[in-house]
């Protein structure tokens, strides 16, 4: 079916929508996004998404293309226009064009570009991928120093998939200076005994907005949580792993580097952090 997508202020079919050759969101990856999943026609923590935009825009000195109400407006209209009962919204946020190239930033009038789009994704909420659990390889971590900014600059996360793929994993978590950082496209955590371990917050990673809510929900639920850097080794020993992002909520992770955790399925912590994230977030959706 065709979707119905948002481009530069204009609701149109997806294959009407185009933008500038010179838009610096594709000549110079001069742009940041954000994806917010849906369930049951309602956005999750959309509020999260939208201040994490604002800062991302803030770190880069870019204009904010809309106002929040304008977004959570724009967000709705999409997943209503497109059917979308389990699904995502990407929006992108560019630093428009001033129609040409150059690397110098353009007049900082220049109008920012926005795209936003819906992906369909018909169970996401129980995905077969959830209940098998994923296999993750370690690649070394060779991104910039501003991982905290959630530009486009997705190549290297791109070819880390890749790379899984090819070695007969389904994701890679990224190691630098000997610990782990993240995965490709979600924040890693290990078990052990009972206690939750995940890299603190810094310019390193990315602020998962699904991190946040579930080491919330986790601290609500009694459970352990170490906020700390930590090495492959440690996570290969560990009982169980996941990992968090907004496309895949909490997702187990079963073996790493070809080394199975625990009995090789989703561990306990894992599934009840996931249902007890999901049952939350549907209640908090708009
Ligand atoms: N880390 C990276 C590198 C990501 O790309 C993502 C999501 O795209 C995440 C972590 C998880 O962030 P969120 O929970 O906000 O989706």
């Amino acid at each position: 079916m065709m979707r119905t997508v948002y481009v530069n202020g204009e609701y149109l079919p997806e294959d009407e929508a185009k933008i500038s050759i010179f838009d610096r969101g594709f000549l110079m990856a001069d742009a940041v996004y954000e994806v917010t999943s849906v369930l049951d026609g309602k956005l999750i923590d959309f509020d999260g998404h939208a201040v994490r935009l604002e800062r991302s825009l803030r770190e880069l000195d870019m204009t904010a293309p809309c106002t929040k109400d304008e977004l959570l407006e724009i967000h709705r209209k999409l997943v209503e226009e497109n059917g979308i009962v389990e699904g995502l919204v990407y929006l992108q946020v560019t630093r428009g064009s001033d129609g040409d190239r150059d690397f110098v930033f353009p007049d900082p009038d220049t109008k920012p570009g926005i795209v936003l789009f819906t992906q369909n994704k018909p169970g996401l909420a129980n995905s077969p991928a959830s209940q098998k659990g994923a296999k993750v390889i370690s690649i070394d971590d060779i991104r910039w120093g501003r991982r905290d900014i959630k530009t486009v600059q997705l190549l290297y996360p791109s070819m880390g998939k890749m790379m899984a793929k090819k070695a007969g994993a389904d994701d890679a978590w990224m190691v630098e200076d000997g610990y782990v950082t993240e995965g490709t496209s979600n924040n890693a955590y290990f078990i052990k005994n009972g206690t939750i371990v995940t890299r603190p917050l810094s310019n390193d990673i990315l602020h998962g907005i699904t991190r946040k809510a579930v080491l919330r929900l986790a601290e609500e639920a009694q459970m352990q949580i170490e906020e700390r850097l930590f090495t492959i080794d440690e996570a290969k020993e560990a009982d169980e792993a996941f990992t968090t992002s907004a496309s895949a909520f909490v997702m187990p992770v079963v073996e790493i580097d070809g080394v199975q955790l625990g009995d090789g399925t989703p561990g306990p912590i894992a599934k009840r952090l996931r249902e007890i994230y999901l049952d939350e977030s549907r209640k908090t959706a708009i």
